[in-house]
């Protein structure tokens, strides 16, 4: 019998994954909310399931997806990202089923989606990590435990959500006055945010460079690493662009990154595609951070550079097949770079676009550009979801190249209705130190300027404003 998967996501990921359950030639069943009537998804896969009226409460309802599962029969659930991917109840639930869940063990979900389980794990594997704390103790027991770590490792530290993701749940604290009222604040935040209200204390990495692993493992224990990227071009803590492999010039250090990521991953008894996130300071010592127990939103960037399909090795891990190379067959090569086209105003604080109607859309196209995405022209964004519209993803020979290549994909780009953040990206490309390859964490913030731009009389909107008139004003004088 043809094998079934659920899809238990929305938007560009629940779209790459139907892909590849299409590619081994297995029936793709979608899921949806209300808001999402008319989203790409659903008319994408063999089969669509509804959920209820949502936002968002039933694509993280586990009862009605494990249901909707059971109902069209399906073998396997992938989570994607995001919703229920790190749900530990919900790979439970699906073990619990005899549904395959596409990733690792719920106790390997749960143990590293907890940050302070994790780090207790890779100490025991001395994998290197920053001074921390364990979870803060209740009420002011706890501010002391923070003001003793703050007087022993010094200012700036980093009070953290322990069941924190997303970037959320961080804050950056500069001193014990400030600390002293921020212990509470988190606590409180990360209760309404996660439902967990445990917080621990990690010293601040100044001016770090976001370097992370993808892992995949086989059941077996096989496990092997697809390189490295470079995430730190963040804006509050979340990624915006994302580069493999690593541009860090010392390509030893980088090896040896790759190698303590899959000790790491052994360590945790790591089953399937993961991804292990390190920090580096600006002397080249680096430090564990997590482990992303899912597909990443940047695996693009790796499958560009190395070849291998990570969706599709994820699904097949799933069923029971072991890994069908070894490390020496993982070849890096060229760069890739990916943008997260979302639909934001950038000039505007990054303020949401969402709830507009997209009234031209136009991709780019040619060699080396790759396009993840779920937006289609007349088209309206709900406003109840994240504003990542398309991941635009190009793969060059050398990082100029691929710099090139990125300009010339940004400026071919035309989306109008909802303001995007490609106008930002143009202004990143062009700038020297981006182009540079040498940047941290700290690079938005100490760029204001790449908000300095004049949309409308770009290059960009003058195409937007001919494909317009092509389309909706009837007159087909540019007929092509
Ligand atoms: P999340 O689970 O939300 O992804 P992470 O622990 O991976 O959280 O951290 C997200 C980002 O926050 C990092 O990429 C980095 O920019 C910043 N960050 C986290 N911990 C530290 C730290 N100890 N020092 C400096 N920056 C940090
Ligand atoms: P497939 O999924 O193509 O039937 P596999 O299970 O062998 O085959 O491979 C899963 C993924 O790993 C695919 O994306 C494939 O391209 C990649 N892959 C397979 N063999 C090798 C190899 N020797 N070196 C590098 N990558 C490989
Ligand atoms: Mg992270």
């Amino acid at each position: 019998m043809k094998k079934k998967i659920l899809v238990a996501n929305r938007g560009e990921i629940a779209i790459r994954i139907i892909r590849a359950i299409q590619e081994l030639g297995y029936t793709a069943v979608a899921v949806y909310e209300t808001p999402d009537n008319d989203a790409l998804h659903i008319r994408v896969a063999d089969e669509a399931v509804w959920l209820g009226d949502g936002p968002r409460t039933d694509y993280l309802n586990i009862e009605k997806v494990i249901k909707a599962a059971r109902k069209v029969g399906a073998d396997a659930i992938h989570p994607g990202y995001g919703f229920l991917a790190e749900n530990p109840d919900f790979a439970k639930a699906c073990e619990d089923t005899g549904i395959t869940f596409i990733g690792p063990s719920s106790e390997v979900i749960s143990n590293l989606g907890d940050k302070v389980t994790a780090r207790r794990i890779m100490a025991e594997a001395n994998i290197p990590m920053v001074p921390g704390t364990q979870n803060l103790k209740a009420g002011d027991q706890g501010v002391d435990e923070a003001v003793a770590f703050g007087a022993k490792y010094g200012y700036p530290i980093m009070l953290k959500a322990t069941a924190g993701g997303g970037g959320r749940g961080i804050r950056r604290v500069e001193n014990e006055d400030q600390l002293r009222t921020e212990v509470h604040v988190a606590r409180a935040e990360a209760k309404a945010a996660f439902n967990n209200d445990n917080v621990y204390i990690e010293k601040v990495v100044l001016t770090p460079k976001h370097v992370e692993v993808q892992i995949l493992a086989d059941a077996k224990g096989k496990t092997v690493h697809l390189g490295s990227r470079d995430c730190s071009i963040q804006r509050r803590n979340q990624k915006l662009v994302e580069i493999a492999p690593s541009l860090i010039e010392d390509r030893k250090l980088v090896d040896k990154i790759c190698d303590t990521a899959v000790q790491a991953a052994k360590a945790a008894n790591y089953f399937n595609a993961g991804t292990v996130e390190f920090l580096v300071d600006k002397d080249m010592n680096y430090y564990f951070m997590e482990i992303n127990t899912r597909v990443q939103v940047e695996h693009t960037v790796t499958e560009m550079v190395t070849g291998i399909d990570i969706v599709r090795t994820q699904i097949k891990l799933a069923l029971g097949k072991e890994l069908a190379f070894n490390q020496e067959d993982v070849q890096i090569r060229g760069f890739a770079i990916e943008v997260r086209v979302n639909a934001e105003d950038p000039q505007n604080n990054f303020m949401p676009e969402a709830g507009k109607k997209v009234t031209v859309y136009r991709s780019p196209g040619g060699y080396g550009v790759r396009l993840d995405g779920f937006v289609y022209q007349g088209y309206t964004i709900p406003e109840d979801y994240d504003s990542l519209l398309v991941k635009m993803t190009v793969f060059g020979f050398s990082w100029n190249e691929t710099v090139d290549r990125l300009r010339r994909c940004l400026a071919n780009y035309v989306i109008t209705g909802p303001k995007t953040t490609i106008p930002f990206y143009l202004k990143l490309v062009n700038d020297p130190d981006f182009q540079s390859g040498d940047f941290d964490t700290s690079f938005i913030e100490t760029h204001p300027e790449l908000i300095d731009y004049d949309e409308q009389g770009s290059e960009v909107n003058k195409l937007a404003r001919l494909i317009a008139e092509i389309h909706f004003e009837g007159e087909n004088k540019y007929a092509i």
